[in-house]
């Protein structure tokens, strides 16, 4: 599929542009983009979005797309952009602890939404807050509570560092080429420092070894690690050692992983 810039949408990066004005709008109003503000967007593609943020002229914008032939256009078109080439999944999410405060927007690729937001919710300290479209179905689960059927690994470890919104749902219709499935947008608001995980690698830990056996009772998955203070900690908690993983809010995974 080609388009006035003559771009043919490369599948291998999940090129679906956003076509209508409307959602573009509305996924900038969640940004909430001010003068002062620093932003980052991943994934300009061809602008739908970026154009919208920049006629807003926030005091710092900066773009990382991996598409040689987009940056070009990106560059001719909005020469104020500070555009970084390179493939997000690789970029030092920790870098811009060192900067002012920051929201990043993105309409992410399907095959690496989860993983992106995994890391910049967990490694940005400075995010003021964060607007992502993705798979309606990931959107699911970035918001689910406890005990629903999309509640999983990724919720757990998200709303360990955010508190998340599901905002809209995104019809294909509104894409060029055409995903086969919907999309929705998610608002992340950061948690206080205090609030977010001491110890997140012990956490990640936890909640891949406890969603990888999800049908699992609690006590079964954690038979190797059982100890008195363990018992003692799903009393307080009042969780029965019974209990799914699916079963357990965010903060217990974080509260348990104290004894991974
Ligand atoms: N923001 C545009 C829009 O809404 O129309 C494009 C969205 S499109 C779903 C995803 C964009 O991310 C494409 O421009 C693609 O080239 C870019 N992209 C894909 N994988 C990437 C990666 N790993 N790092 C940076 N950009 C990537």
């Amino acid at each position: 599929m080609s388009n006035k810039l003559n771009h043919r949408a490369k599948k291998s990066l999940g090129q679906n542009f956003l076509q209508d004005p409307n959602i573009c709008r509305r996924i900038v109003d969640a940004i909430d983009p001010k003068s002062e503000d620093y932003i980052i967007e991943i994934g300009p593609g061809q602008g739908a979005i970026t154009k919208f943020i920049y006629e807003g002229q926030p005091a710092r914008y900066t773009v990382l797309e991996m598409d040689d032939d987009l940056i070009v256009h990106l560059g001719e078109e909005y020469p104020q952009l500070n555009i970084i080439h390179t493939d997000a999944l690789k970029f030092e999410w920790e870098s811009l602890n060192n900067d002012e405060l920051c929201k990043i927007a993105g309409n992410l690729p399907y095959n690496v939404g989860s993983k992106l937001i995994w890391d910049i919710v967990s490694k940005v300290k400075t995010l003021e807050r964060a607007v992502f479209m993705v798979q309606h179905e990931v959107a699911q689960r970035l918001t689910a509570e406890p005990g629903n059927k999309s509640y999983g690994g990724l919720t757990a470890w998200v709303r360990n560092f955010a508190k998340t919104r599901y905002l809209f749902k995104v019809p294909p219709t509104v894409f060029r080429p055409q995903p086969k499935v919907d999309s929705a947008v998610v608002l992340f608001k950061p948690l206080t420092v205090e609030e977010m995980p001491d110890n997140p690698e012990a956490l990640a830990r936890l909640i891949k070894m406890l969603f990888q056996k999800r049908r699992k009772q609690l006590s079964t998955i954690l038979k190797k690690q059982w100890t008195p203070e363990m018992e003692a900690w799903f009393q307080r908690e009042k969780v029965s050692p019974k209990a799914r993983p699916e079963n357990l809010t965010p903060s217990q995974f974080r509260g348990l992983s104290k004894f991974i």
